[in-house]
């Protein structure tokens, strides 16, 4: 298993992790196989989605904020309910498959780490297998 450091830098924020990700299959050696990532946080997440246009990450982003506001009637005291709301909805983990060393995304699909109560240090694991 690898493990990916991720410094986030706002509350909310999308991070594409894609090369830390590939960097892990290309040092694991595996040519054929599955890639899983996994977020190990209440707070944070792992989608995939749009690179090509910024534009997209960021309207996820703003309507994430609209879905789920910042204050509501939450009972949890932390005060970051929203963000293991948002957190739950963007899910912690995501299946790659490997194919000649490569992870085998779409032309415009990326692999985002999701912050949902940053600034933080966070971390998403990779674990790579072949088969
Ligand atoms: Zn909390």
């Amino acid at each position: 298993m690898k493990e990916i450091t991720i410094n986030t830098k706002k509350r909310i924020e999308m991070l594409d992790i894609t090369p830390d990700i590939q960097k892990a299959v290309n040092e694991s050696g595996v040519s054929d196989g599955v890639c899983h990532v996994f977020v190990p946080h209440t707070t944070a997440g792992v989608t995939i989605n749009e690179n090509a246009d910024p534009d997209v990450t960021a309207d996820i982003q703003q309507h994430m904020t609209k879905l789920v506001p910042r204050e509501s009637d939450f009972k949890h005291g932390e005060g970051n309910s929203d963000g293991h709301i948002k957190s739950s909805l963007f899910g912690p983990s995501q299946v790659v498959f490997i194919e000649s060393g490569r992870l085998v995304l779409g032309i415009w699909q990326a692999v985002y780490f999701c912050e949902c109560d940053g600034p933080r240090t966070r971390k998403a694991l990779v674990k790579i297998m072949q088969g």
